[in-house]
């Protein structure tokens, strides 16, 4: 750090970013760690799991989305 260097307190925030991809969805097996294929459209890993169950007896699942996030400072102006 240069003497120089001015530091200043400054509030960020979190959100989800809006230039990001679709947001991803997989179901994954508690019991066996299987995963169905990544896609955006959650409605298809519903099938993937009802299927594993009918094939191993599994029962218990684990849904997982993904979404990009970005941080901004909180004064920055959000237009999109
Ligand atoms: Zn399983």
């Amino acid at each position: 750090m240069k003497p120089n260097t001015v530091l200043r307190h400054a509030l960020w925030t979190i959100g989800p970013n809006p230039d990001r991809d679709p947001p991803t969805v997989h179901t994954a097996c508690k019991e066996c760690g299987e995963k169905s294929p990544v896609g955006t459209d959650r409605a298809a890993s519903d099938p993937w799991a009802l299927e594993h169950s009918g094939r191993t007896g599994h029962r218990r699942y684990h849904e997982c989305v993904s979404v990009d996030l970005i941080t901004r400072p909180a004064h920055e102006e959000t237009t999109r």
